[in-house]
């Protein structure tokens, strides 16, 4: 590894203040992606900020509707939480989904969203969901957060303190993982919520994650898989094709994924 400054404040007050006046400085949560990226070179902030020493970062509660989840909460806590398990089963499903025991004991959410991996797991939940990002500066709606791949609406230095999610939904998430890194080569996310359905896509998107209104339209309609009989999958030519699967493959499994989750939520 080369050399860096390292600093480790131990509140947001404090992380704000050095994001603000340091240069060439990158934040780190649980480093699953970062230090891979740094020991590859293919990242090197010159100034690291570990935001692991800031308590008001981590932890889950509910606050009347909503899950309100710290930007520092593992993928591990989201999976093994009691409240996330009563409120929204299939968001605890989505986070013991991710990586193996190693990357969600250390990964976080609020890294893998500020990163927005376009193979990642939790775009494609907190879309469907409707969730909101809060950061030390604004709060942002997931349908403006998610801008690309590997991008989003973070200005320079902006934090990501907690995630937002409205409770109440049917909601599941159903993915075809690789088999060696277990990142989505498809996820798909449906949430039905009072009339209205949402199903976003991740893992196959060429621009990232994605609401797959077609289906969203027939689900509304009737909320089973016998309702995505007949609805086009996403067009090929707006998918991914690479070495784990074609473009055409991935469009074939977006209507499995879908179908396996709409199974799931609705319970049937
Ligand atoms: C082997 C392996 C398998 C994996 N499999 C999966 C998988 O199946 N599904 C999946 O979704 N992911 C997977 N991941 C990624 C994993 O979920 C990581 O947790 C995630 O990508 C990054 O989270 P982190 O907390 O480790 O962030 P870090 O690596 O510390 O940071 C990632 C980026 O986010 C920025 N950042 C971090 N926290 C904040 C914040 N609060 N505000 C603003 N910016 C911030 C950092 O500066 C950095 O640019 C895998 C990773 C590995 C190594």
């Amino acid at each position: 590894m080369y050399n860096f400054d390292f600093h480790r404040p131990s509140t947001l007050r404090q992380a704000n203040g050095l994001m603000g006046k340091l240069e060439d400085a990158k934040l780190l949560a649980g480093g699953q992606t970062l230090l891979p990226t740094m020991k590859q070179r293919l990242a090197s902030p010159g100034q690291v900020v570990d935001l692991g020493g800031i308590p008001e970062l981590a932890g889950i509660e509910q606050k009347g509707r909503n899950l309100v989840i710290g930007a520092m909460t593992t993928h591990a806590e989201v999976a093994g939480s009691a409240l996330v398990k009563a409120a929204l089963p299939g968001l605890a499903a989505l986070a013991g989904s991710i990586g193996d025991p190693h990357v969600r004991n250390r990964g976080t959410i609020g890294g893998s969203i500020a990163n927005n991996d376009p193979a990642a797991d939790y775009p494609g939940g907190l879309l469907a969901l409707g969730a909101t990002i809060v950061t030390n500066k604004r709060r942002l709606a997931a349908s403006d957060f998610f801008t690309g791949l590997f991008s989003t609406a973070l200005d320079e230095g902006e934090i990501i303190t907690k995630v937002i999610v409205p409770t109440g939904a049917k909601f599941a998430y159903a993915k075809f993982r690789n088999p060696a890194s277990r990142y989505a080569m498809v996820g798909v996310a449906v949430a039905k919520k009072g009339g209205k359905v949402a199903v976003a896509v991740t893992g196959a998107g060429s621009d990232g994650v994605f609401r797959w209104e077609a289906a969203e339209a027939a689900l509304q309609k009737r909320f089973s898989a016998k309702a995505l009989d007949g609805v086009a999958t996403p067009s090929a030519k707006n998918l991914n094709g690479d070495i784990h699967a074609s473009a055409d493959y991935r469009s074939h499994l977006i209507g499995v994924m879908a179908r396996r989750a709409v199974t799931t939520a609705s319970g049937k």
